[in-house]
């Protein structure tokens, strides 16, 4: 305002402009406050969409649902590995009894006990194979009988366990839903925000916003809240003169769009 001009020009035509602007003022103000609140929320809603605890439950239910997967496969795969070991003992078994009778017949025709001594080590050579091939079938015997057991308890939890990661997948699935509601209410809201706010000030504001996250910040008493640094007197003059005549000003020290 130059020195020149007198106190009538300031009175009539000044004194109109001055009010429809400050109208003007408080419109702007009011409307980047409640975009940067959509905005805030809309953060915090996608935050929270993302690190849900939901989110560490399905993680943790699937890790059990696989855990118990692996198990009932690795426990059905020893169950017909050692059905095949004890078929195959079966077999052999047969053989060296087949075998042992063999020597028997033979024995009751042979005179001379040379011949005689050999064959009697012979069958104590069978013998001894065949309690090796007993006792180790007995082992796969009760090793398989343990396992059929554990493997009925194990498929007894199958349902419980399947539905224990079905439930967390099911929570999860309506908490995301519920979020992108409240998402999409919010981006309504914006955009009927957004069409009230001029279009150089959304750019900057979209702008600030992109390279700070946080594009509105409140001035309380001389320090700005959005970067914490302290302006100097003649800084806040001039921030308050321009929030009372365009209804914003900018942080001369992080360029966020301040509000007096
Ligand atoms: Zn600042």
């Amino acid at each position: 305002m130059s020195a020149e001009n007198t106190p009538a020009d300031e009175s009539t035509s000044d004194g109109t402009d001055d009010s429809g602007a400050a109208d003007a003022a408080v419109i702007v103000h009011d409307r980047l406050i409640d975009l940067q609140r959509v905005d805030t929320d809309a953060d915090q809603l996608m935050h929270e969409r993302e690190n849900s605890p939901l989110r560490d439950d399905l993680a943790t239910k699937s890790d059990q649902l696989a855990a118990w997967e692996r198990r009932r496969g690795q426990m059905r795969a020893r169950i017909d590995e050692l059905t095949e070991s004890i078929e195959k003992a079966e077999e052999d078994g047969a053989e060296l009894t087949a075998h042992r009778q063999r020597l028997d017949k033979q024995m009751k025709t042979i005179i001379a006990p040379r011949e005689a001594e050999a064959l009697t080590h012979e069958m104590a050579t069978i013998d001894g194979q065949r309690d090796e091939l007993d006792m180790a079938e007995m082992e796969a015997l009760e090793e398989q009988s343990a396992l059929d057991d554990e493997l009925a308890a194990h498929l007894n939890i199958s349902e419980s366990v399947a539905d224990a990661a079905r439930l967390a997948d099911g929570s999860l699935a309506a908490a995301v839903t519920e979020i992108d509601g409240r998402l999409s209410a919010l981006n309504t809201e914006r955009e009927s925000i957004r069409a009230e706010i001029d279009s150089d000030l959304l750019t900057k504001y979209d702008r600030v916003r992109d390279a700070l996250g946080v594009a509105v910040a409140e001035l309380a008493g001389r320090q700005c809240l959005g970067c914490h640094i302290d302006l100097s007197a003649a800084e806040v003059d001039t921030v308050k003169d321009d929030a009372a005549h365009i209804g914003i000003a900018e942080c001369p020290q992080c360029g966020r769009m301040l509000i007096v």
